[in-house]
């Protein structure tokens, strides 16, 4: 696996590949890899010539300081399983490297508030700091797909959106959610919870599939009321949201047979660490 830490080094070599007419496949992460990490390594491995892999912890899109500063580091755990899973190319870019123009966000994004709500609500701007961020790596390694995680779904949704406003000739696959043994999804924020919280966690897999189950009987907001109460039980577990929204544009529902494709998505906080996990409903299991 060839790393690179600058920017020109590793455009130099990726033109080298475009020439050969190879196709690039990217997985953007902020390292402390675990195996949803190494699963889109492996699905862009299936489908591309050549993987590369960014390791950078973006420090615009923290708004706590404290976060961005207890951030697991792991480089040389995840240049091990970066190696094992096949990854071509990691980019490992110090902060310089990428903000030559300052620490900011310095672009304005439209998302028609798809960036306001859910996570951003709580996070403000923390989403113009991803974008910002994916914006520039793609403009670096110019993959030909860019393969991101269902489990930061509002994230997909607004990159997805970046990317058709912007014009950017990139395709986005999105990879299922890898799951710890008791459902709770996988996450480099897991290594913060103690063993107890941990496995207790596994309450917020059970309740998305419980509200699932319900969708076609039960009313929307039964549903929502229930399951923050079930997981609000459970000592030192605080449900942020927990909702049943339209997955194409995470507006409330009021009909379900008015939608496509249903999203149930939440966000818990649990020993300081906030836990995001959600469940699609595609539009064929939805009986109308
Ligand atoms: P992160 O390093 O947390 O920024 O994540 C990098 C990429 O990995 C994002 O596209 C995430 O959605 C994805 N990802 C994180 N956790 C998982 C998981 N449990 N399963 C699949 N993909 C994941």
């Amino acid at each position: 696996m060839l790393i690179f830490k600058t920017r020109t080094d590793l455009m130099a070599q990726l033109y080298m590949l475009r020439l050969k007419g190879q196709t690039i496949g990217f997985v953007p992460t902020m390292g402390a890899l675990h195996t949803g990490h190494i699963s889109l390594i492996e699905s862009a491995k299936k489908s591309d010539d050549k993987v590369v892999c960014s390791i950078f912890v973006n420090p615009t899109q923290f708004n706590d300081p404290s976060d961005l500063k207890k951030y697991p580091r792991t480089l040389n755990k995840d240049i091990a399983m970066l190696k094992k899973a096949g990854c071509d190319i990691l980019f490992v870019p110090e902060v310089e490297a990428i903000y030559d123009e300052g620490v900011i966000v310095n672009e304005y994004f439209d998302f028609n508030g798809l960036d306001s709500k859910l996570e951003g609500s709580s996070r403000p701007s923390h989403f113009a700091g991803v974008a910002q961020v994916v914006k520039l790596l793609l403009e670096i390694v110019e993959p030909h797909k860019l393969y991101l995680g269902q489990k930061d779904y509002q994230q997909y949704l607004i990159l997805s959106n970046l990317i058709k406003s912007h014009n950017l000739q990139v395709m986005t696959v999105m990879c299922p959610i890898m799951r710890e043994e008791n459902g709770l999804a996988m996450s480099s924020r897991n290594e913060r919870l103690s063993e107890e919280l941990r496995k207790n966690a596994g309450i917020i897999y059970l309740t998305l599939k419980k509200a699932a189950s319900q969708i076609n009987y039960v009313p929307i907001d039964e549903i929502e009321t229930t399951a923050i109460a079930s997981i609000n039980q459970l000592p030192d577990f605080k449900v942020d949201y927990f909702k049943v929204l339209d997955a194409e544009n995470l507006e409330p529902v009021n009909q379900i047979s008015n939608v496509n494709n249903l999203i149930i998505i939440t966000s818990v906080i649990t020993g300081g660490v906030r836990l995001l996990d959600n469940l699609l409903i595609k539009s064929d299991d939805i009986s109308l």
